[in-house]
């Protein structure tokens, strides 16, 4: 193992060991919180179970200087080969609780779009319909604007409670946040803890599941299995992506173990032990070719980190 690695695994091991009140994991592998199955090690990784917890961790990678990400189904994101060297933060315990108040969900952000999707299909309400069988959480699914069928998180949004960059609770309502195509602005940036979500029109629970049975079945149709993070690429304006690719002849396109789907040409599937290098060339490949037959740049929707936390590509 190269010597500045081995020295970089030694202080995580000592940073998590002296502080243990914190319950920080060292040199975690991110493969398996990734459903890309790809990634080094985090050089620590916080799992805190409650918004108490979460400040203390925040806290003690700013007095140490570390970056932090927030992680959430880590089901749109790269991780780079190299890992992570600094604070990787995957909240549980309280940020899956979820509050139903009449037509209005008050939900952790680690909850699941699916558990949602189910809850309130049988209440007999179709709002998360539509978005069943993402495999996002609510904090992830907010910042990534999360949709499929002509729906989104937008739809569902009435305020997002976050921490602040001072660590202070901020909540911000509907008329405040900036939704567009896979993303999503507040007033202030920071750690989504909660959202309060409206839950759609009630049209009854027998509906309601046919509706999330239909748009299940249609996604089973659709996606390819195996590992991925989902759409590569966003769709640029009045374009697929997809179909771009398939266009350029990259259909199945292999390096290493990462393949450009067969059935799914923005999607890039993990075969086995494929490489986040071996992802990121396909990447370059397929943005490569559909700008020299099209002149249209692809703009990422995935998340690329490298080993600080900075997204790249
Ligand atoms: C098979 C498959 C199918 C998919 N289909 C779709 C689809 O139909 N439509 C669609 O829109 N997407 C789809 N995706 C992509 C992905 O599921 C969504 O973007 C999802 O919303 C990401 O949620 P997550 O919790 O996994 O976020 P992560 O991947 O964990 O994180 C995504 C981003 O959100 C940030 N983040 C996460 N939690 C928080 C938080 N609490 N506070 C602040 N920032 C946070 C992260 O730092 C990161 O920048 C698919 C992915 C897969 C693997």
């Amino acid at each position: 193992m190269h010597s500045e690695l081995r020295d970089y695994r030694r202080n995580f091991r000592d940073l998590a060991r002296f502080n243990p009140a914190l319950k920080l994991h060292a040199n975690y592998p991110l493969s398996g919180v990734s459903t890309f199955r790809i990634g080094g090690e985090a050089g620590l990784m916080a799992k805190p179970l409650n918004v108490g917890e979460l400040i203390k961790v925040l806290t003690f990678a700013q007095k140490s200087s570390l970056p932090t990400y927030i992680l959430g189904g880590g089901s749109n994101v790269l991780f780079d080969d190299l890992g992570f060297q600094g604070v990787m933060i995957k909240p549980t315990g309280d940020f899956r609780n979820i509050e139903e108040k009449e037509n209005l969900i008050l939900a952790g952000s680690m909850c699941h779009l699916n558990e949602l999707a189910h809850l309130t299909a049988d209440r007999g309400y179709d709002g998360f319909c539509n978005l069943v069988g993402i495999p996002g959480t609510v904090g992830g699914a907010i910042v990534m604007n999360a949709g499929a069928s002509g729906s989104s998180m937008a739809d569902r949004v009435e305020e997002v409670t976050l921490i602040n960059r001072s660590f202070k609770m901020k909540t911000f309502k509907r008329r405040e946040l900036r939704f567009g195509y896979r993303s999503f602005t507040a007033p202030e940036t920071g750690i989504i803890i909660s959202a309060l979500l409206n839950v759609g029109e009630n049209v009854g629970k027998n509906v309601a599941s046919v509706k999330m049975k239909e748009r299940y079945d249609e996604r089973r149709r659709l996606i390819p299995k195996g590992p991925s993070a989902g759409s590569v690429f966003k769709n640029p304006p009045g374009k697929y992506a997809g179909s771009l690719i398939e266009k350029c002849r990259l259909k199945g396109r292999q390096v290493g173990e990462a393949m450009i789907s067969p059935r799914h040409a923005n999607i890039i599937i993990n075969k086995g032990k494929a490489s986040a290098a071996e992802v990121t060339t396909l990447i370059h490949m397929a943005r490569f070719e559909v700008y020299k037959k099209f002149h249209i740049e692809l703009a990422l929707e995935i998340k690329v980190l490298n080993r600080r936390g900075g997204t790249y590509l």
